[in-house]
């Protein structure tokens, strides 16, 4: 039953092949047998599970359907949950529980979905490994020395090792597409403003989105139609019908026009990723997609202007957690500085301090010009290179991630080492595009994605594509070994 997909689970719901109780049960046992080898989880919410399951059951019997009603998923430990632990895998929010649910937390439960926790994830999102977390590290199922990704890495974990379909992750600078390539799922980031980031602790507000990860095109559409949609208490949620993306699944490649950017094969990308992009651009061809080669001329300073975007609006958001009102607290403070000082410093990890002073420094008087202002105006000239591009193509393809899975601890030393394997997803979020990464093939045993970039607002056309694909390819279906 554990290797269902969101689809198959809905199909199998409605014929009455089994309740949603008897797959929560069966999912909450492989997690509990299977997750200390992966580390995937950071809190469990069997009892919630329970009540939704059997809450969904009886929906059911009562003639209500939908796609979500029953199906077992996990949130991101970013995404507030009432009642429930929310700790963004940080120490500094151990001790707290959130007073409300996120906004995509309320859409899924009321669409019927069954919370079976809340999974791993670098503290504050701020990672590309998973390693970053106050609850230690995550271990890739394909491969239990190699890392994740991240910040996503426990959902990512955890729906490539089957111990749930389908997860929701965020994504701030690559944070769902890139744990998806290195376990070989489907991730998809939707458009800024696409799904509300109400509840949603922020990282980097004008790039943070939450999306669906799961293994195939077909259920992260069915998760983002659960997700998505307007949100007054978010103001920069954007209020747009959301199509059905299930319905757009079934168009044909015939003519759709593929921009491969020259500079995505750079010296700095492994030759034998670079095949498989190649081999998965000839399986578009053979679906009846046209090749074009473009430009995307200011890439090479995406990764240094997200580098001061991302901190310097991270040093803002996380100047709230100042010990006083939620979170942790130092013991027996000297006076309020004190109090400020060594709540924290106690309570944030290595990674999130420099992040914090990265980011202070460049927005502070005489800093601001040079650094924050100049990256503010290449992420203009990166959206500029993509609206050209858009006029000439459909979709945008290239690699999701210049190297496979790396090993624990292999760039913990150099943080400029971790930075540079977001060089193909940060300029989706730099420009606030949907993108999505989707499986292509094995490197050393360890899974490589494919990225599908597309103008605002076309998921619809990333599923589509994705759903093409993997109905004429099988890496999605691959299933690592113990698991
Ligand atoms: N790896 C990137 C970072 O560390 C992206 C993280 C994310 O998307 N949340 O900032």
């Amino acid at each position: 039953m554990h290797q269902l997909t969101l689809a198959e689970i809905a199909r199998g719901l409605a014929d009455k092949k089994f309740s949603s109780e008897e797959l929560t049960k069966v999912l909450l046992a492989r997690i509990a047998q299977l997750d200390p080898q992966l580390n995937s989880f950071i809190s469990l919410t069997e009892d919630l599970a329970l009540t939704q399951a059997k809450a969904a059951d009886a929906r059911r019997a009562n003639g209500e359907s939908g796609a979500l009603l029953g199906a077992p998923i996990a949130h991101k430990d970013l995404f507030c949950t009432q009642g429930i632990r929310t700790s963004c895998g940080s120490k500094m929010l151990d001790n707290f529980k959130a007073p409300y649910d996120a906004t995509v937390v309320a859409k899924l439960a009321a669409a019927g979905a069954v919370t079976l926790g809340k999974t791993n994830m670098d503290e504050f999102a701020m990672g590309s490994a998973n390693e970053s977390s106050y609850y230690g590290a995550v271990k890739n199922p394909w491969n239990l020395e190699h890392v994740p990704g991240g910040s996503s890495g426990g959902s990512a974990a955890a729906v490539a090792a089957r111990l749930l379909p389908a997860a929701t992750g965020t994504d701030t600078g690559g944070s769902i597409r890139q744990p998806a390539a290195l376990t070989n799922l489907t991730g998809l980031k939707p458009t800024y403003g696409r799904v509300s980031r109400w509840g949603m602790i922020a990282y980097a507000s004008s790039l943070d989105q939450g999306g669906p990860m799961a293994r195939t095109a077909e259920d992260c559409a069915i998760l983002l139609q659960g997700m998505a949609g307007f949100d007054p208490n978010d103001s920069t949620s954007i209020d747009e019908p959301v199509p059905d993306y299930s319905a757009s699944l079934n168009g044909s490649l015939q003519g759709l026009r593929i921009g491969v950017p020259k500079e995505y094969f750079s010296a700095g990308l492994d030759p034998r990723i670079a095949e498989l992009i190649h081999n998965s651009i000839k399986e578009l061809e053979k679906l009846g997609a046209v090749i074009k080669e473009i430009s995307l001329s200011n890439m090479q300073h995406a990764i240094p202007a997200y580098y001061v975007i991302a901190p310097a609006e991270a040093s803002s958001n996380l100047s709230r957690f100042d010990g006083v009102r939620f979170g942790y607290r130092c013991e027996d403070p000297k006076n309020l500085e004190d109090l400020y000082k060594r709540s924290r410093g106690e309570g944030f990890g290595a990674e999130v301090q420099r992040r914090i002073m990265v980011g202070a420094y460049a927005l502070s008087a005489g800093y601001y010009d040079a650094y924050y202002l100049k990256a503010q105006k290449i992420r203009r000239l990166i959206k500029n290179d993509f609206m050209a591009a858009f006029n000439e193509v459909d979709i945008i393809l290239g690699p999701t991630t210049p190297n496979p899975a790396w090993k624990l601890g292999a760039k913990n030393s150099d943080p400029v080492a971790a930075y540079l394997e977001d060089v193909y997803t940060i300029t989706a979020n730099l420009a606030g595009l949907p993108g999505l990464s989707m499986p292509a093939g094995f490197v050393d045993g360890l899974p490589v994605g494919v990225q599908l970039l597309a103008p605002y607002f076309q998921e619809g056309r990333l599923l589509n594509v994705a759903h093409q694909y993997q109905l004429n390819t099988d890496w999605h279906t691959r299933t690592p070994t113990g698991f």
